[in-house]
């Protein structure tokens, strides 16, 4: 794509960890319970499980699990469509956490109204449901006896980034499933439909009917997953020669990244940007431009990455005490902390113990957004 009109203005475009998975969704056959049913059970089919919300690594890749590994613990939840579901909703019944990732279209799988591939699911297979706990604690022995474990994605970074995508899906649907057991509209308990994405509050439960619910009237109320925006920036001086990092109160003392924090309601992503930053540092911005994004499934993030110009460089840090101290660091400095970070087996600590500024590993949007600012220049945006 280098050599479109887009690539050549902006720049090449950055595909962040955890993003760029290899799956197409198909969201539109979600509400199709044979294409499902047929997913589900295909010899084909690759689960990701999950066990507290970590996957299953084996030398340093996911264990993908088939059906008949799972169907003790899952059954077939697609057999009959949404409606027949919904009419014989029982509040009481254990229903497993499964979800429906997508397809792989690069592999051989099933065929279903003119699209193909390797389908793939999420299962949670942690033993919180008493009538299934003996079935997923079946799975956990299992994943082990094929020498895997389950182990915390985010601190080592194993994962290719294909599978660390797959994973990221799977983390962020089973967490917003296991969140909303209950209706917002109403407090009764809600029924997951559309292979995980989405559920719904059923008009009857065990054959009864239930009150009136917002979410079953004019004004539908479905709930389906919500991403949490979250802005991440990169602020460089006027002078383009130095950014500015802070420590968070919570970091080892030579360990310094971007700012960051949620975005609020009815606030735009440049204007979050502004207000975190002069939160947090007291450094007032002018122009912010959207550099790249990354799903950050712990559970829901989407980070916007940011890279933005100061317009009143004075640090104050007594605003928002979140941070125990912010810097104006020069660009040479953040690229040899850049250059350790990428090589971490190479770095050397100074004998005398002096001050050596750390930032992220280079899978972090913090790392990548530093890396724009500082070594890839001729790729910036026209600031
Ligand atoms: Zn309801």
């Amino acid at each position: 794509m280098s050599d479109s009109a887009l690539s050549a203005r902006y720049g090449p475009g950055e595909t962040n960890y955890f993003a760029g998975s290899p799956l197409n969704r198909v969201g539109f056959l979600r509400d199709d319970h044979e294409f499902l049913a047929l997913a589900l059970t295909h010899a084909s089919a690759r689960f990701v499980p999950l066990f507290k919300f970590d996957p299953a690594i084996g030398a340093g890749a996911l264990l993908f699990l088939t059906y008949a590994d799972v169907e003790p613990l899952v059954g077939n939840p697609y057999a009959v469509s949404e409606a027949a579901a919904a009419a014989a909703f029982d509040s009481d019944a254990e229903t497993p956490t499964l979800v429906f990732l997508g397809l792989d279209e690069a592999a051989p799988g099933i065929a279903h109204r003119g699209y193909a591939g390797q389908p793939y699911f999420a299962v949670d297979i942690t033993p919180t449901q008493p009538a299934r706990a003996a079935a997923a604690d079946a799975v956990h022995a299992l994943v082990v006896a094929r020498g895997a474990a389950f182990e915390v994605v985010r601190v080592n970074y194993v994962l290719s980034p294909a599978e660390a995508a797959i994973y990221a899906q799977a983390r962020s649907y089973v967490d917003w499933n296991l969140r909303n057991p209950f209706c917002a509209g109403c407090g009764a308990r809600t029924l997951s439909v559309n292979g995980g994405c989405k559920r719904v509050c059923p008009p009857s439960d065990r054959g009864v009917a239930r009150p009136p619910c917002p979410s079953r009237g004019v004004v539908t109320n479905i709930a389906f997953p919500r991403s949490d925006p979250t802005i991440i920036c990169a602020v460089v001086n006027r002078a383009g020669d130095r950014l500015l990092l802070g420590r968070n109160k919570r970091f080892p003392v030579q360990f310094y990244s971007c700012l960051a924090g949620f975005c609020e309601p009815a606030e735009s992503v440049e204007e979050a940007v502004r207000r975190e930053v002069w939160e947090e540092s007291g450094v007032k911005l002018g122009r912010v431009v959207i550099h790249s994004t990354q799903p950050w499934p712990y559970p829901a993030s989407l980070m916007i990455g940011a890279i933005a110009e100061a317009v009143e460089e004075t640090i104050h840090l007594e605003h928002d005490p979140e941070l125990g101290d912010a810097q104006w660091f020069p660009f040479a400095d953040v690229a040899d902390a850049l250059h350790r970070a990428e090589h971490p087996e190479s770095a050397v600590a100074p004998a005398d113990g002096a001050f050596q500024l750390q930032v992220p590993p280079s899978k972090a949007i913090a790392h990548v957004l530093m890396r724009a600012v500082v070594l890839q220049k001729a790729h910036l945006p026209k600031l």
